[in-house]
């Protein structure tokens, strides 16, 4: 991570700090399998909003996949091209300004379609349904949208090929985190259950949850599942990553307070997991931390392990063990990795807790601060 040569330009923590390097590497990735597969990808908003990094990814990728008002006009400000908005129910109060907005929309239910139906097609925004395959490996029911009860998507069960009058797309989306392979199944099962409805349709949409940034990931059959699919249906393929966007593209760098000891030496930040990186809360994982190691085993000789806790008062604002080469002292600075996707747009004020600062490192090598939170915003909030 470039920004462990910055750190002393660092007045204040907690800040999040995105590289323009590490982005630009996703993008060009993304890019290339867009041209091979010749299928388009859009940024799914909810993983990654940072505004001072849309203008770049639009340049690379076809546009941005909503979840509602607010992020079709964020998309809209700051990336121009296509906007899809998909949410599990529009309000009627806004379903207006959605459709002025969108290029595509995607409905959750047979209701919802028929409620909005009219308008969108007057609108001339291309319609889509979601729908359920019944089939994920998702790693926990919490990221399971096929999960039994589930509220998101139509079964094939209870669809009709008149129910597709006047929609030109389906959208799945039952990854989290998974491999080219994961999606194979899926399509498997889509096979089975919706052959009939995808032979009439112009678009369709595999969702997120595609890993394609971590090392390993299997672009190649990505591709060919995309060539592939394409080419039986005839349809456009699209593709909705949020976190392989963002992947290992920024972290959150935090001072150390006060070290205390109890049976073990527990440093304290001042930044949150609970406020600052819920995900290794719910997920659950342990943050990679730069110079130091997760400890889960045995220290080796000359390493000082500590428990890092944050400025919160919940018991549970623990990021883990680590072990450092070195003591640490009052005002050290701490580099959380991967802390791009999903912690910017979920972070909260919770317990009064300072809202980290966004920095940008551009890949001329600048640490511009973007933006700055004070007392007033808490108040605004609260
Ligand atoms: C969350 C979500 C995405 C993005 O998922 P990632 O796991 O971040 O790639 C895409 N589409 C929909 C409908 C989603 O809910």
């Amino acid at each position: 991570m470039q920004i462990l040569n910055h750190l002393d330009k660092i007045k204040q923590t907690p800040i999040y700090v995105i590289e323009e390097e590490k982005l630009i590497k996703n993008c060009e990735l993304l890019a290339r399998i867009k041209e091979e597969s010749k299928s388009k990808i859009l940024l799914a908003l909810k993983a990654f909003s940072f505004t001072r990094a849309l203008g770049l990814l639009s340049k690379y990728l076809d546009g941005a996949t909503s979840s509602g008002l607010w992020e079709s006009k964020l998309a809209k400000e700051f990336m121009g091209k296509e906007i899809h908005t998909y949410s599990p129910a529009f309000k009627d109060d806004e379903i207006d300004e959605i459709l002025f907005l969108s290029n595509h929309i995607v409905f959750n239910s047979l209701n919802q379609l028929k409620s909005y139906k009219e308008k969108a097609l007057n609108a001339k925004v291309s319609i889509g349904l979601r729908i359920n395959p019944e089939f994920s490996s998702a790693p926990k029911d919490l990221y399971n949208p096929c999960a039994r009860f589930s509220r998101l998507g139509v079964l094939a069960k209870d669809l009709s090929e008149e129910d597709l009058d006047g929609v030109d797309g389906l959208h799945f989306h039952a990854l989290c985190e998974e491999s080219a392979q994961s999606l194979e199944l899926v399509l498997k099962e889509l096979d089975k259950k919706f052959k009939p409805f995808l032979k009439k349709m112009k678009w369709l949409n595999f969702g997120g949850g595609h890993h394609i940034t971590k090392q390993g990931y299997d672009t190649k059959k990505l591709i060919e599942l995309c060539k592939s699919y394409s080419q039986k249906y005839s349809v456009q393929i699209y593709l909705e990553p949020g976190e392989a966007v963002a992947w290992q593209c920024g972290s959150l760098v935090s001072s150390v307070l006060d070290i205390i000891e109890n049976e073990k030496k527990i440093a304290l930040l001042d930044t949150s997991n609970e406020a600052h990186m819920p995900d290794t809360v719910i997920m659950p994982y342990t943050s990679e931390l730069a110079n130091a190691r997760i400890v889960r085993d045995d220290l080796k000789e000359g390493e000082f392990s500590y428990l890092l806790g944050g400025i919160s008062c919940l018991a549970g604002d623990i990021m883990g063990e680590y072990a450092f080469k070195k003591e640490l002292k009052k005002g050290d600075k701490l580099v959380f990795l991967d802390q791009a996707h999903y912690s910017i747009v979920k972070n909260t004020t919770f317990n009064g807790v300072r809202l980290p600062s966004f920095g940008f490192l551009t890949k001329d090598n600048k640490l511009e601060i973007v933006k700055t939170f004070s007392y007033e915003d808490f108040k605004r909030r609260n």
